[in-house]
């Protein structure tokens, strides 16, 4: 199977923080990126013996820069500088170096000068037992394409040359990755993975600071990918990822999104990793579990009720109730909790025990959950934000103490035949920089798929959203990540991580009267945002004013509505929704959060009916 390999210029820290990074998230070799060698006070051989106790290959020097194309009075002391730099590498143990095309403002529009002088100082690097990947940076002063290198590598025709294959350099620039497979395997000395969002920049800045690890970006890494593995090439799958957030974080959270990420593209292209078990089928939420806080029990429990959801169970052994309607099952627990919060997303499988082994292969830790002798013995795993992923059964089955529902003793009231159908999304606020990681995690873990992104002027900055998803009816599966892009200093919204958990229902109208009827206050945006419905042409004015009547928000796509109401925020963090999808709508209300927002801020500041509202933050 390929080598996973991570360059070091990915992660942040000292070199012995990014190597031992590297080496705890399962990584077998590293790119060596010069600069955090200069820094280091261990000598290339030391570092060498470094990698070597961490179980690392060194699999690549990088980078070396302005070699080819120059005059010769330059040449000569590209040939000095080389020497040296060989010199370093023989000490690292590692064989390859990259070298990237020339930006050198003296370097020419000369091809065939590039081959000879890469075929002069491959000819040197042949004679230490060394090899040299070209690789067309997409910013090169004459070399940007990677067939452009391609066939001054082929014309240089040095057995120690060949091409580095870097996705970002070749999909930034729209090159078509197709024709890589002609290239002989053999020569294809390197290749390094990463992926980016689709952003109308200049490649120099989109390179250095939005590069994202596969999977996170809009590029297409799978065909990339299997065009690499097609032409033949054997040597290691590397990650060259830098962004702002990235060189920032702690390497050893970055380096197992890093090589979850290599895990999930390896396995999209057809070759998963030996012990990676395959996603079973998965079949929509079984419960959310939600945690409160003793101030807010009762709060999250008068709330759950007036939406249509009734308590039908009492944990055996533990202060954990259960809510249900229709297939929507919410779990309350009230051990001690500072803020209540959404703690878990359990979801129902063929095979809990493969899909807990699938996440923690994709490197999630696993979270032993304690219970009583006779209780449900549940797989989990911790999510990036530590929340819970239960994996549950989807029935009882022989043999197998883990149904969780035995845990409850029924709770003896009579059912309502109410609106709710099930759980409609789940909506988190990971920190921004959070979110490729989640995103990936949940992508990667379960299958779900990105099925869009939004981005509002919300009262406090702007927020982004992406819905991710998959399976359709009982078997949905919807969460939401929402996040602000910046938020600092003391003027804040109360709420700066808000989560909700959202109903499906089948008529939001009657949700509405029954909530209200039962005391629970429903967020009202005001009138504005009934005239700009009336304005758009979605509804007349009598519809307009029975949807404000009931606290009703409108959003429309052009697959259909999505009506939903929402509570007030109970404790810290957390709201209802209830949802009414009408035709194909695809997305989770985005357009509508920022009247939202305003409108939680407004309760929160002042109170219900009350929006005088002051200029202290909440
Ligand atoms: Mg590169």
């Amino acid at each position: 199977m390929p080598r996973h390999a991570l360059a070091t210029v990915c992660l942040s820290g000292l070199l012995e923080d990014k190597l031992a990074a590297a080496a705890a998230a399962g990584f077998d070799g590293v790119e060596i990126f010069e600069p955090d060698m200069l820094g280091s006070p261990e000598r290339p051989a030391e570092i060498a013996a470094r990698c070597a106790d961490l179980g690392l290959a060194i699999e690549l020097f990088q980078p070396v820069r302005d070699v080819e194309a120059l005059p010769p009075e330059d040449f000569a002391a590209v040939l000095t500088r080389l020497d040296r730099k060989f010199a370093v590498m023989e000490q690292l143990g590692v064989d390859t170096a990259l070298v990237c095309s020339s930006v050198h403002p003296r370097a020419v529009d000369d091809d065939d000068l590039a081959a000879v002088q890469l075929h002069t100082v491959a000819a040197r690097a042949a004679d230490r037992g060394l090899r040299l990947a070209y690789e067309a940076l997409a910013w090169g002063r004459h070399v940007d394409t990677w067939d452009r290198s391609w066939r001054i590598v082929a014309a240089a025709d040095h057995p120690a040359l060949g091409v580095c294959l870097d996705s970002f350099h070749i999909l930034s620039r729209g090159s078509d990755p197709a024709p890589v497979r002609d290239v002989p395997g053999e020569k294809i000395f390197f290749v390094q993975l990463a992926d980016a969002p689709e952003l109308a920049m200049d490649v120099l800045p989109w390179s250095r600071h939005h590069r994202l690890f596969p999977g996170q970006g809009s590029f297409d890494l799978e065909a990339f990918t299997a065009a690499v593995a097609d032409a033949g090439y054997a040597g290691p799958w590397s990650l060259e990822v830098f962004n702002d957030v990235v060189r920032q974080a702690d390497p050893w959270r970055a380096a197992r999104d890093a090589r979850r990420s290599l895990l999930a593209l390896e396995e999209a292209v057809g070759s998963p990793a030996p012990g990676l078990p395959s996603r079973p089928p998965v079949h929509g939420p079984a419960f959310v579990e939600i945690a409160v806080d003793p101030d807010t029990a009762d709060e999250v429990g008068t709330a759950l009720h007036a939406l249509g959801l009734d308590a039908t169970g009492r944990h055996r052994t533990k202060p954990v109730t259960l809510w249900e309607a229709g297939d929507a099952r919410v779990v309350v627990s009230e051990e001690p909790v500072p803020t209540t919060s959404v703690a878990g997303l359990a979801v129902r499988t063929d095979d809990p025990e493969a899909l807990a082994s699938r996440a923690a292969a994709l490197l999630a830790p696993r979270r032993p959950l304690p219970h009583a002798a006779g209780e449900a013995d549940l797989r989990a795993v911790a999510a990036p934000d530590g929340s819970l992923l239960l994996c549950c059964p989807r029935r009882p089955r022989p043999g197998r103490a883990d149904f969780w529902p035995g845990d409850f003793v029924p709770i003896d009231v009579p059912r309502r035949a109410g609106h709710v159908e099930g759980i409609d999304h789940v909506a988190l606020t990971p920190p921004w920089d959070d979110v490729g990681e989640t995103s990936l995690f949940h992508r990667a873990v379960l299958g779900l798929e990105p099925l869009g992104e939004w981005e509002v002027a919300a009262p406090f900055g702007l927020v982004r959203s992406r819905l991710l998803g998959a399976g359709a009816g009982a078997d949905a599966l919807r969460i939401v990540l929402s996040s602000s892009v910046v938020r600092r200093g003391g003027w804040a919204p109360g709420v700066p991580a808000p989560q909700s958990l959202a109903l499906a229902v089948d008529d939001v109208l009657a949700v509405s009267r029954a909530a209200t009827a039962a005391g629970v206050r429903l967020v009202d945006v005001g009138p504005n945002h009934y005239d700009d419905l009336v304005a758009r042409g979605w509804v007349d004015e009598d519809t307009a004013a029975d949807l404000h009547a009931h606290r009703v928000l409108l959003d429309r796509d052009e697959h259909g509505e999505y009506r939903h109401v929402v509570t007030e925020v109970l404790g810290g963090r957390v709201f209802l929704e209830a949802v009414q999808r009408v035709g194909g709508y695809r997305g989770h209300g985005a357009a509508d959060a920022p009247a939202r927002m305003a409108a939680h801020r407004r309760a929160r500041v002042t109170g219900p009916g009350d929006h005088s509202v002051g200029s202290t933050p909440a």
